[in-house]
């Protein structure tokens, strides 16, 4: 005779964060018909063509309870059934200027189709159907849009790489010491990586053009102040900022967000976090506002597919 055991629920009552992702494929066009067509073009370059063009867009869910005596925070089944319902069966396949009148640019409280517009739409729509505490929409792998449920912020990250060489050493050390610091990475005549360079900046959604800000402004200035002047260099030698300042991960993190900072600033949003990443290995963050505040939750970051 089998004996009956009762499980006891475990983790009953106590707090847990849960992440679920989705996926849908839409297209869109960034036009304004108070702007002439020069002026579409000029403001928003390809994105402006008729009829548009699409995205495979990747979106995480990150939500927060109870565990239930299940335990389970949710259902997963109601979890996918909530976000397939208001969100991925509506925009799956669509044009998504004309799925949601919130993308209606022929009303005065139409805005465009952003990938931050997108986001903030989603949680107005999802929010009443699941505890959410953060959500990120991937456009593409190197573009992504995070939303906290704050009215006015939004992020927006975009990704870039640049090749270098670097060497860590201080120069008042001798070889010994450095190498008993720094390991291999110490040794003479360096070595490289590719490095990965995610950009986030943080602001208010514009109501007309969905942008936190000007996305090609943004590319170009991560272009010409850090890949540009970065790019297949031996850093040590080739970046003077870097002739007295040893160029780890850390320091080369920071040193991009000072260069980023007031630039940003100067094209509308914030410098909100650089990261840095050096190898599959290790990476650098830093929070270019208040350290530390407002970080986007790490469930966000483990549940990213790229
Ligand atoms: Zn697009
Ligand atoms: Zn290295």
């Amino acid at each position: 005779m089998t004996e009956m055991k009762s499980i006891a629920p475990h983790g009953l009552g106590r707090g847990c964060v849960i992440t679920r992702r989705a996926c849908f494929s839409a297209s869109h066009r960034y036009w304004l018909p108070e702007l002439s067509t020069d002026d579409n073009a000029a403001r928003f370059g390809p994105c402006a063509l008729a009829p548009g063009h699409g995205h495979n867009y990747e979106l995480i869910v990150s939500m927060a309870g109870e565990l239930d005596s299940d335990g389970m925070v949710l259902n997963l089944s109601e979890v996918k059934h909530a976000i397939r319902h208001e969100v991925t069966g509506q925009l799956d396949f669509r044009f998504l200027n004309e799925a949601w009148p919130e993308f209606d640019v022929s009303t005065p409280s139409g805005c465009l189709p952003t990938t931050e517009a997108i986001v903030r739409v989603i949680w107005q729509r999802l929010s009443p159907h699941l505890p959410i505490t953060a959500l990120r929409l991937y456009e593409q792998p190197g573009l992504w849009a995070d939303y906290l449920g704050h009215p006015m912020d939004a992020y927006l990250t975009i990704r870039t790489h640049f090749a270098a060489a670097h060497r860590l050493a201080r120069p008042e050390l001798s070889q010994e010491e450095n190498e008993a610091i720094y390991g291999k990475c110490a040794r003479p005549h360096g070595h490289g990586h590719n490095y990965l360079v995610d950009v986030t900046v943080r602001g208010p959604i514009d109501p007309r053009t969905g942008m936190v800000c000007d996305l090609s402004a943004l590319q170009r200035l991560v272009d010409d102040l850090v890949v540009e002047p970065f790019d297949h260099t031996f850093l040590n030698k080739d970046v003077p900022f870097f002739a007295d300042c040893v160029p780890t991960a850390e320091n080369i993190a920071l040193h991009i967000a000072d260069r980023l900072t007031t630039p940003i600033k100067a094209i509308g949003a914030h410098l909100h976090k650089v990261r840095l990443q050096e190898s599959p290995n290790n990476a650098a963050e830093v929070y270019a506002e208040t350290p530390q505040l407002e970080m986007v939750p790490a469930s966000l970051e483990t549940a990213a597919a790229v």
